[in-house]
């Protein structure tokens, strides 16, 4: 059903996959399959009740379009299914971005009106990274990319992905930072005590990843440094604008009065500066109204996009959430589609006129 009183709606994270990326995982090492990521995709894309999700990750065409006509979602920003091509070693994880990017822009291509996406880029190798990210936004059209947080268990603060860094930042486009599972040496810690790996997944494992990958990238300095980057977090943020107010006290108070820390604002400002959260997973279920009103109180409207995370979530569901808010029409029309043009140049909606917005040639 449409979001009455909204002119547009775009949707932010909406994933897809293709059967040559999929045929790619398949062939991953078995001994890989200590990856929790591995593991999970082999019971989405192997097990029969894991596989509803398939044929719709599949679909980049009319059976898509219908959810999103059924929703009202007038455009979806579509990404490769996470974990990306960050399974890979270096030279395939390199070829299937490309890959995968040039699918991403020939489906695109085929519904301009209603699809724009995200770029994958294979961390593994990030002088590579950096020029397939070029290639992609410059050549493709493609609205920025989507990294799934660790690769091969090293994190985006460490010095040697600076390359990447600068290149985005030269680009200007922002990184949606998307979860994955925790690296192997936290199987552990999130098994119970007989060994079955309970806490993994969007239960617990990907939003801790995704905070913690954030956080590191903050009080690493990379924000001082590149002062322009964006990052976007699904999930009303990974449960960091819960604690803003702990981490601006804490970082003074534990780090900085010990002669740690040299940053030159506090965490909270830059996750206000820098970062754009998305409501990707959340349902009218009755916590969630509280919740967004929360993070767009904290955080503030014009950081706030509308996702649904199809199809791991329902898009009618998604859209009512945002219904039940009961938003004035300028904050509606903020987290409903001002921002993500804004933030993404998308394509303006009809009646909005050409001058802002407009997709990157
Ligand atoms: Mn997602």
């Amino acid at each position: 059903m449409p979001l009455d009183g909204v002119r547009h709606l775009v949707a932010t994270e909406e994933a897809f996959a293709f059967p040559g990326y999929l045929e790619a995982l398949d062939r991953l090492p078995e001994d890989a399959v200590r990856d929790l990521d591995l593991k999970e995709l082999r019971f989405i894309y192997r097990h029969p009740s894991g596989m509803e999700w398939l044929a719709p990750l599949l679909d980049t065409g009319a059976g898509r379009l219908a959810v999103m006509d059924e929703a009202g979602v007038d455009r979806a920003v579509l990404s490769l299914v996470a974990p990306g091509v960050q399974l890979f070693d270096a030279d395939e994880g390199t070829a299937m971005a490309r890959e995968a990017n040039d699918f991403l822009a020939e489906r695109i291509a085929a519904h301009p009106d209603r699809f724009s996406g995200l770029a994958v880029v294979a961390p593994q190798d990030p002088e590579r990274a950096a020029l397939e990210a070029e290639r992609a936004v410059t050549r493709l059209g493609l609205s920025g990319l989507v990294i799934n947080c660790h690769t091969h268990g090293e994190y985006l603060d460490h010095p040697r992905y600076l390359p990447l860094w600068e290149a985005v930042a030269a680009l200007d486009v922002p990184v949606y930072l998307h979860p994955r599972n925790p690296p192997p040496r936290y199987r552990d810690l999130l098994c119970d005590h007989e060994g079955q790996v309970t806490l993994a997944g969007a239960l617990w494992g990907f939003h801790h990843e995704a905070g913690l990958h954030t956080m590191r990238l903050i009080v690493s300095g990379l924000f001082d440094r590149l002062p322009t980057l964006k990052l976007v977090l699904g999930h009303l943020g990974e449960g960091l604008p819960y604690y803003l107010w702990r981490f601006d006290y804490m970082y003074h108070r534990g780090y900085r009065l010990k002669g740690q820390g040299s940053n030159e604002l506090n965490p909270g400002d830059y996750l206000r500066r820098n970062v754009w959260l998305t409501t990707s997973g959340i349902h009218p279920h009755a916590d969630c109204g509280p919740t967004l009103r929360f993070c767009i109180e904290r955080m503030g409207i014009e950081r706030m996009m509308f996702a649904i995370d199809h199809p791991f979530q329902e898009s009618v569901p998604a859209v009512a959430t945002l219904r039940d808010l009961a938003l004035s029409p300028a904050d509606l029309d903020a987290i409903a589609w001002r921002n993500a043009v804004e933030l993404f140049r998308l394509p303006s909606p009809p009646g909005e006129g050409d001058g802002d917005g407009g997709a990157p040639t």
